[in-house]
């Protein structure tokens, strides 16, 4: 059976004119020590932590800037909010389309509630806490190329030409903000796009960026902005003590106009300084150290890395299949060909080398779990090859093949093959970061240790679901297995209601 929508009756949860508080019991195992003398190596003890939650239910009015609006993945989002907020529907070849968000976490799946006289009961993803309508988000952003989200929408050759000519007269009007635009962190065949960049030193553009932001939010009325990288990937800047390993260092090298501090960064530094969310769709390291230590000093919610779309999504759930299985992965290898102008951005050796690392290390976690397939340190072969075919456009290719070792010595090779728009594919996990970021920003926890309510750790890993290399704090785990993710991310919300995480038992029926 599927609900719409329902409220938790509990002693444990109480439902205000301005919030949901839940108390909750927090089951984990702690670690207690080695038992060399006993049968078991170890001693581990179940544990309970009490943890209170309170949810602001007041859904704001949201702005949300892309940085990199007019691509591929922002004019077809643009599009794409518009399509579900006019309710429009198109012809295509095989019957009348009608606007979805079809890919989108929070708006097209469900969550489990319960078993109710031998049925489930399922109930929308975005029923568990009060979100953002999308229909009702106001879209704003910077592009260094000028070109108004028509047009943009037309050049990404990404949707339909039915839907194309009826969201026109929508997007016409809607030109982005000069960006930030420095040819040394993209290709240089982005260079004929930058007609409309920012002009100044390092220090007056992130001034620029946060002028940009008030005036956006005063001019649309909006509560809270969210801004969102998702502009061409750039190289990795270098790390380097002095330069931008401490908050200090970094806004001292933005004041000296040191080359070495990207234009992502920079953005990322004016959100910061600002208060206002910001996330990283693309695989650069954007958040090098000064900046974590910036956003943790103002409790600002900084998250990322790459969205996690598609490739990498399926390896992150056929890798931990393989190892959960008792399966063991030994080589993986990826081919991609795509055509859009990400891909002639990433047929640079430097901006191609920081979506080779983003891809890379996805399967760590699910090597690492498992002690009887891999000994310490050993890893299965990781390829990743990029190459850029134009006349594929934004119908990007994903080849892969994974062999594993399996019984007795066997060998057992899956090769799979995926063709898709690479924006239908990104616009709505673009959609679930900034609906997922600006919810978090009004959940508060504590736990029985705590005196004070404080809001999640400023970088977001409840986004890692959405993220192909997800930013975590320093000295916290990286989870890539989607399932694992997807679970964190909907019993940490179940646990703003005061319902149980998802465990999968169904006791009820045994
Ligand atoms: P795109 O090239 O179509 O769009 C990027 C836009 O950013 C362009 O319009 C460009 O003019 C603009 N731009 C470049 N530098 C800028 C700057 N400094 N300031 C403002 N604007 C700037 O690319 P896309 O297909 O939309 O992808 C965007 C990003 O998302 C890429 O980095 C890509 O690697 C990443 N990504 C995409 C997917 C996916 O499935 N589509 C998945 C993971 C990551």
């Amino acid at each position: 059976m599927f609900i719409e929508s329902f409220k938790v009756e509990s002693p444990n949860v109480k439902y205000t004119e301005n919030e949901i508080h839940s108390v909750y019991s927090y089951e984990t195992t702690e670690l207690v020590h080695e038992d060399r003398k006993g049968t078991y190596q170890w001693i581990v003890k179940p544990k309970t932590v009490k943890y209170e939650f309170k949810t602001d239910i007041h859904v704001p009015k949201l702005g949300v800037m892309l940085v990199g609006w007019g691509g591929n993945n922002g004019s077809t989002l643009t599009a794409g909010v518009i399509a579900n907020r006019e309710g429009i529907s198109w012809a295509t070849k095989d019957k009348v389309q009608q606007a979805n968000y079809f890919g989108s976490l929070t708006q097209a799946s469900s969550i489990r509630v319960g078993s109710f006289n031998g049925e489930e009961i399922y109930a929308p993803f975005k029923s568990l806490l009060p979100m953002v309508n999308p229909d009702d988000i106001v879209f704003g952003g910077w592009d260094i190329s000028d070109m108004n989200l028509a047009d943009a929408m037309a050049r990404a050759r990404v949707l339909d030409i039915d839907l194309q000519k009826q969201l026109r007269p929508y997007m016409e009007s809607m030109l982005p903000l000069p960006g930030i635009y420095d040819p040394d962190f993209i290709a240089a065949n982005q260079g004929a796009r930058a007609n409309n960049v920012i002009k100044g030193t390092k220090k007056e553009q992130v001034q620029q960026i946060i002028k940009d932001i008030r005036e956006f939010k005063e001019q649309n009325k909006v509560d809270k902005v969210v801004v969102l990288w998702t502009a061409n990937t750039e190289r990795y800047s270098n790390v380097a003590v002095g330069l931008n390993d401490t908050v200090e260092n970094l806004l001292g090298s933005v004041d000296k106009n040191e080359a070495e501090i990207s234009p992502s960064t920079l953005y990322a530094i004016a959100c910061v300084l600002e208060n206002v969310p910001f996330i990283n769709g693309s695989p650069q390291n954007t958040f090098v150290p000064g900046l974590i230590d910036l956003a943790i000093r103002r409790n600002c919610l900084i998250g990322g890395d790459d969205f996690k779309s598609g490739q990498t999504k399926i390896k992150s759930v056929l890798v931990d299949f393989l190892v959960g299985a008792g399966i063991k992965p030994t080589s993986i290898v990826s081919y991609n060909h795509l055509g859009n102008n990400d891909g002639m951005n990433l047929s640079a050796p430097q901006t191609f080398r920081s979506k080779e690392i983003s891809k890379s290390n996805v399967v760590d976690d699910m090597v690492s779990s498992n002690g009887i397939l891999y000994e310490p340190g050993e890893h299965p072969d990781h390829v990743v090859v990029i190459k850029y075919v134009p006349y594929v456009a934004d119908s990007k290719r994903a080849m892969d093949e994974y062999t594993s070792e399996i019984f007795l010595g066997g060998k057992n090779t899956i090769v799979m093959h995926n063709t898709c728009e690479d924006s239908l594919l990104a616009a709505p996990i673009i959609l679930d970061l900034v609906l997922l970021a600006e919810l978090s920003t009004r959940i508060q926890l504590k736990s029985e240790a705590e005196g004070k309510f404080h809001s999640f750790h400023p970088v977001a890993t409840i986004l890692s679901y959405l993220s192909k290399a997800p930013l975590v704090p320093p000295g916290t785990p990286v989870v890539n297995a989607l399932s694992k993710q997807r679970a964190m991310l909907e019993n940490i919300l179940r646990a703003c209601v005061g319902l149980a995480p998802e465990n999968n038992m169904i006791l009820e029926y045994k």
